[in-house]
């Protein structure tokens, strides 16, 4: 995922920050001195802030010592893998409500049991059965949908739940967070159409844990599922989902369904589907094999003329990224769409990629300002996100923070070092504002009050700085064949940070605990003092 929300200001860093000062009073050579914060003083807690709000917290020198708390958000222990999620979906615009039916394969991870818990927040669930049985099942809270097999399952043993159910985003109660402002997880934008130029269109947006709105299913970074999906709607709309577009057919009834299918297993969060009256633009990547890949832009139609100046950079940075990573586009397809009303940046969707519209530009606009940074972090999470998982929220750097190198990377290579020196240091001011506002914390998060305040200036800017130092430190032969090593070794798997450690220690021999439990599992950073003096000598 990919915020706008950190918008660095420069001056606020220069004014605010009391170790931000440096004396250049007279100048004749510098001196040095370094230490290091650990960020204690600013540390909070965050139950606090959240109940009395931020604004007593100004000035930040004033807080007290931390309180400790003892929270550790593991990641979800699997009973059950999912292995596939079929979903035939059609849709109530009057409503915003889906109809749905789900058929889930899944099997035991590893203890045996006869019940089936998945994620299904806020549905009415009609029937569950297996083999045409219908199986009972609990439901009370809305939330989980408790099922109970027809026997106990070990692990060697696969069944399928077929699940009848609606879902009801506009019935939940939303959360969310300062990079994501909603997790209804379906949206209807403009469903009844009633505001004219809007055009009503369905998307999806299920990081974190939202897309449980509208399918049930094991809604957690570390499950993985193949995926299909039948959509059903009238003729006139386009439909946009994971995957290949198998085959579309018309109904008697007028309508047609789409037959969308991934056969690579990728997490619940990244499922999404769009529809709407969208216009193609269709474009072409060259793996190294030679073989061809769809690349397709979805926007409405005003902006058909421009969506290659907006999106036309992707072929190149597919090849870029493939290359650097020595790992190929691992996916069937590579889409991205324009929404309106979106609650974020734009979302790394597998193969299907969500933008607000805020990347409509003309060709006169993009002249002063283009989107390539986003476009190039939504897709190099296709092989850090998409491809190996952050297995907790708590690892989220694994997603985010290689995300935001990316920025970097391609800036080096299409812009040139001094473009990409002058990003990362905005980025890093991103991360010192917002550890300034609302404290410090370790990267690797263990102990975050909610999961979506991982999304924050250090799982993205402090992140991608890190990886940066990294590279700096192994060397940039070693670096890519240490993120080739972590890739291969974890490919459509959940990963953690010590995943990433074992990986570079591999390739490098060296054993990396030091750097690793300073910079992902530590927090604060360095400060350097510089002084001047001058000789009075040389004073003319
Ligand atoms: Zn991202």
């Amino acid at each position: 995922m990919n915020k706008i929300l950190f918008a660095v200001s420069l001056s606020l860093i220069l004014f605010s920050c009391k170790s931000g000062k440096s004396k250049f009073d007279d100048v004749d050579g510098p001196v040095a001195e370094e230490s290091y914060y650990d960020g204690s003083e600013y540390q909070y807690d965050t139950t606090e802030i959240y109940e009395e709000g931020y604004d007593e917290y100004e000035g930040l020198e004033g807080f007290d010592e931390p309180k400790v708390r003892g929270i550790y958000n593991s990641s979800r222990t699997l009973l059950t893998d999912l292995i596939h999620t079929k979903l035939e979906v059609s849709f109530d615009w009057e409503k915003s409500q889906m109809k749905g039916k789900a058929t889930i394969t899944a099997k035991q991870h590893f203890y045996a049991s006869d019940s089936l818990i998945l994620d299904a927040k806020g549905m009415d669930v009609n029937k569950v059965e297996l083999n045409g049985k219908v199986l009972t099942f609990n439901y009370t809270d809305s939330l989980k949908l408790r099922i109970k097999l027809d026997k106990v399952y070990t692990k060697d043993e696969k069944y399928t739940v077929v699940i009848d159910y609606v879902s009801k985003p506009e019935e939940r109660k939303t959360g969310g967070s300062s990079a994501i402002t909603s997790d209804k997880g379906l949206y209807f934008i403009n469903p009844k159409g009633e505001i004219k130029g809007k055009m009503p269109q369905i998307w999806t947006q299920g990081e974190t844990e939202a897309n449980s709105v509208w399918f049930p299913t094991i809604d957690a970074p570390n499950a993985k599922s193949t995926q299909e999906m039948y959509i059903t709607v009238a003729d006139k709309y386009l439909t946009l989902s994971n995957g290949k577009l198998l085959d579309s057919k018309k109904n008697v009834d007028g309508s047609r369904t789409d037959h969308w299918k991934q056969d690579l297993p990728h997490a619940p969060y990244l499922f999404m589907m769009a529809v709407g009256e969208f216009k193609v633009i269709k474009d072409t990547y060259v793996r190294q094999d030679g073989s061809k890949m769809d690349v397709n832009y979805y926007v409405e139609p005003e902006y058909e003329a421009s969506a290659k100046s907006i999106f036309g950079e992707t072929p190149n940075m597919i090849k870029f990224f493939s290359q650097k990573l020595g790992v190929e586009f691992p996916w069937d397809k590579y889409s991205q769409i324009v929404v309106r009303d979106y609650v974020s940046g734009a979302m790394e969707n597998t193969g299907a990629v969500i933008f607000g519209d805020f990347v409509y530009k003309t060709e006169r606009e993009l002249m002063d300002a283009n989107d390539q940074s986003t476009v190039a972090h939504e897709l190099f999470h296709h092989w850090f996100g998409d491809l190996v998982t952050c297995e907790s929220w708590a690892n989220l750097p694994l997603n985010e923070s290689f995300a935001n190198y990316s920025q970097y990377l391609w800036d080096e290579h299409r812009f040139g070092i001094d473009e990409a020196d002058y990003q990362a240091e905005q980025e890093a001011n991103g991360y010192f504002d917002n550890g300034m506002s609302q404290g410090y914390h370790n990267l690797i998060w263990y102990s975050h009050f909610d999961k979506e305040d991982m999304f924050d200036g250090h799982s993205y800017n402090k992140g991608g700085r890190i990886l940066h130092m990294l590279r700096n430190y192994l060397g940039d032969e070693a670096f890519f064949k240490g993120l080739n090593n972590y890739l291969t070794t974890n490919k459509y798997k959940a990963a953690e940070v010590h995943n990433l450690r074992m990986a570079f220690e591999e390739v490098t021999g060296e054993d990396l605990n030091w750097f690793f439990d300073q910079w992902f599992l530590g927090k604060g950073h360095p400060i350097v003092f510089t002084t001047q003096t001058i000789n009075p000598e040389n004073q003319q």
